[in-house]
C-alpha cells in the first residue's frame, strides 16, 4: 500500500461521490494498492479493510481523528479527539483456512465476512434475510453430531455465537468508542465507522483544495495538475500572496 497524492484522492473522491460506503472503501484501496487486483481487496475481512484505511486515513491527514457527537441522555454536543493508535486492533486471527466453532452438538467451519459478502448481504433490506446471505457464504461446514446439515438450518443460539466469535476473531471490524458526557456523566459506546469518517474528509478536503485551485490558477494561470502537484505548505503561501 502506498499513499495516495493529491491528484490521486482527487480522482477517488469523484469517481465515489454519491456511490455506497463499501465502494468508496474499495476504490480509496484501489488506488492506494495498485498492486492487488479487485477481486483480492473484496475478499479482505472487514477488519483488515478498515485496518488499511486507518492507516490511509493517517498518511493523508494524519494520526489525530476529531470529531462530534451528541450525548444520547441529555443531548448536549460534545467533540471527541482520539490517536489512530487508539483504535488500531490486532489483525484478524485465521487469513486463509478459516475459523472453527463448536457449541451443544453443532460444529462449524467459516470464514470472516468480508466486503464482497456485505454487497451481496446489501443487496436486502431485511435483517433475518441479510444474515442468511452471510451465513451461506461464510460457512464452509456445518455439522450437528457429526452429521453435514445446510448452514441455513442452524439454530438461532449457534448464528448469535457464530456473530459473537467472528466479532472476536476480527476486532477491528467492530470498532468502538468508549464515550462519556462532561455535561450529565453519561457513559456510552459508539461505533466508529472509518470508512464514513475518512470519506466525510475527504469530501471536505476536495470542497476545500478546488477551491485553492480555482483561486491560484485564476490569479497566475497554472494548471490544476500543476497546483495540485504542489506540497500544502508552498500552496498556502501562494494563497497568502494571492489574498493581499
Ligand atoms: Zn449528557
Amino acid at each position: 500500500m502506498q499513499p495516495l497524492s493529491a491528484i490521486e484522492l482527487l480522482r477517488v473522491w469523484e469517481e465515489g461521490q454519491g456511490e455506497p460506503p463499501y465502494r468508496q472503501a474499495i476504490l480509496l484501496l484501489a488506488a492506494a494498492c495498485p498492486e492487488e487486483s479487485p477481486e483480492e481487496i473484496l475478499s479482505l475481512s472487514i477488519g483488515s479493510r478498515d485496518a488499511r484505511l486507518l492507516t490511509l486515513r493517517e498518511w493523508t491527514f494524519g494520526a489525530e481523528l476529531t470529531s462530534f457527537t451528541a450525548c444520547p441522555a441529555c443531548g448536549e454536543r460534545l467533540e471527541f479527539s482520539l490517536n489512530v493508535s487508539d483504535i488500531r486492533f490486532p489483525a484478524p486471527e485465521a487469513k486463509g483456512p478459516g475459523l472453527h466453532l463448536a457449541l451443544d452438538d453443532y460444529s462449524l467451519d467459516f470464514r470472516l465476512p468480508n466486503t464482497g459478502d456485505l454487497i451481496a448481504a446489501g443487496r436486502s433490506s431485511e435483517i433475518g434475510q441479510i444474515q442468511r446471505i452471510l451465513i451461506e457464504r461464510c460457512v464452509r461446514d456445518a455439522r450437528r453430531q457429526d452429521e453435514p446439515m445446510a448452514a441455513e438450518r442452524l439454530p438461532p443460539q449457534v448464528v448469535e455465537a457464530l456473530a459473537a466469535r467472528m466479532a472476536e476473531a476480527d476486532p477491528q471490524a467492530d470498532t468502538r468508542l468508549a464515550l462519556s458526557c462532561q455535561g450529565c456523566g453519561h457513559r456510552w459506546q459508539a461505533l466508529f465507522d472509518i470508512v464514513s469518517f475518512f470519506w466525510s474528509e475527504i469530501q471536505a478536503w476536495a470542497v476545500r483544495i478546488l477551491r485553492e485551485v480555482h483561486l491560484l490558477a485564476s490569479a497566475y494561470g497554472w494548471h490544476e495538475a500543476d497546483i495540485l502537484a504542489m506540497s500544502p505548505q508552498r500552496r498556502r503561501i501562494y494563497l497568502g500572496m494571492v489574498a493581499v
